[in-house]
């Protein structure tokens, strides 16, 4: 493991550096990176952020994002970026399964491998670790790690500023989760003042919807929620013939799972999207309850304890069986 001084060492000379984050990124996976990204240019850096696949068009706004590379569409590029790489940082997650087939060619590469993360579990692949579970978004770590780490909170300009403020904001959602502490919000207020333009980023990130999106949202929320009082659980199913209809695209089913949380006394939400390939299931859960312990014994997956994802080869209606099948086990610490 490298310390701080001697990253920082390091980054004292230009350096070849490649900036990659989880495959299909949010807000928070995207606004870290273009925020270290807008960092590293400054000090001369041949820096490239590289996504393992495509992002929404509501989060296709922030300054650098013309420089994103994906990497399932400029596959020879990127790979070449990764393999003459000097420093790669690896922001918003810890395990490289979770950048897909980028995941060999990082720990193959000879390079500095540095992870910024607020995940549990990390595996072990990195030389440099900034790593924090009680962080609200991997955001507030790049802000910490430039402002504090190495000291330069005078680079921290408004492009810089403005990817953090949305890698926040987003992975907070909206700053109301448990973890938007007070230090949080000064970290914000910072970020506002160095010309993250707020209402211009809300705006951008939430109220940039097609029709179909909206559509498909109502379609959800009449017609396949399903709510399981004895459980104090909800989940909307959805399958592959209705994500045709409603020309459902990337980012579009981002925060559906939270209406179904939103029901008064529900602990538990679910959502589960009938993919090509395979079912991907999103949990959302209130206060102590574990979502990833779920995702983690049962659905290939893991994630935080509120919010935790997770996928099966099972069909649609079998894979929600599954997890009503499981719920008994859970019932105590559901109804509590
Ligand atoms: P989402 O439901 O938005 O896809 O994911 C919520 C959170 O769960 C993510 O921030 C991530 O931490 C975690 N997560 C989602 N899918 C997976 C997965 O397949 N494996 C693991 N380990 N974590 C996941
Ligand atoms: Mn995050």
């Amino acid at each position: 493991m490298l310390d701080t001084a001697a990253l920082n060492q390091l980054l004292n000379q230009p350096q070849k550096i490649v900036i990659t984050t989880h495959h299909k990124p949010d807000g928070d996976a995207l606004g870290s990176s273009l925020g270290l990204y807008n960092y590293l240019i400054q000090q001369g850096h041949h820096a490239k952020v590289i996504a393992p696949t495509d992002y929404p068009e509501f989060l296709a706004w922030m300054p650098g994002n013309e420089e994103v590379l994906i990497y399932t569409e400029q596959t020879e590029q990127a790979a070449s970026l990764v393999a003459g790489a000097d420093i790669i940082f690896c922001l918003d997650f810890n395990n490289l399964s979770r950048i897909n087939q980028m995941g060999e060619l990082v720990r193959q590469s000879s390079a500095v491998k540095v992870m910024i993360d607020h995940h549990l579990e990390p595996e072990d692949f990195d030389d440099y670790r900034y790593w924090n579970i009680n962080a609200c978004a991997t955001a507030q770590l790049v802000y910490t790690f430039i402002a504090t780490e190495l000291n330069r909170p005078d680079l921290i300009n408004a492009d810089v500023a403005t990817c953090l403020y949305t890698g926040i904001m987003t992975d907070s959602a909206s700053f109301r989760l448990p973890n938007t502490t007070s230090a949080v919000h000064r970290i914000v207020a910072d970020l506002i003042d160095a010309g993250a333009v707020n209402w211009r980023i809300h705006e951008l990130v939430y109220n940039n919807s097609s029709e179909m999106r909206l559509r498909f949202l109502g379609h959800c929320l009449a017609n396949k929620l399903e709510v399981l009082p004895e459980y104090n659980t909800a989940i909307i199913t959805v399958t592959h013939e209705e994500l045709k209809k409603y020309e459902v695209i990337t980012g579009d089913t981002e925060g559906i799972v939270n209406y179904a949380l939103s029901i008064t006394g529900i602990r538990l939400a679910g959502f589960f999207v009938e993919r090509p390939d395979r079912v991907k299931l999103s949990l959302r859960s209130k206060g102590e309850f574990p979502a990833n312990d779920i995702c983690k014994r049962y659905f290939n997956g893991g994630g935080h304890r509120n919010a935790a994802g997770g996928h099966s080869d099972a069909g649609l209606q079998e894979t929600v069986q599954k997890f009503k099948d499981i719920l008994p086990e859970y019932k105590t610490l559901l109804i509590q």
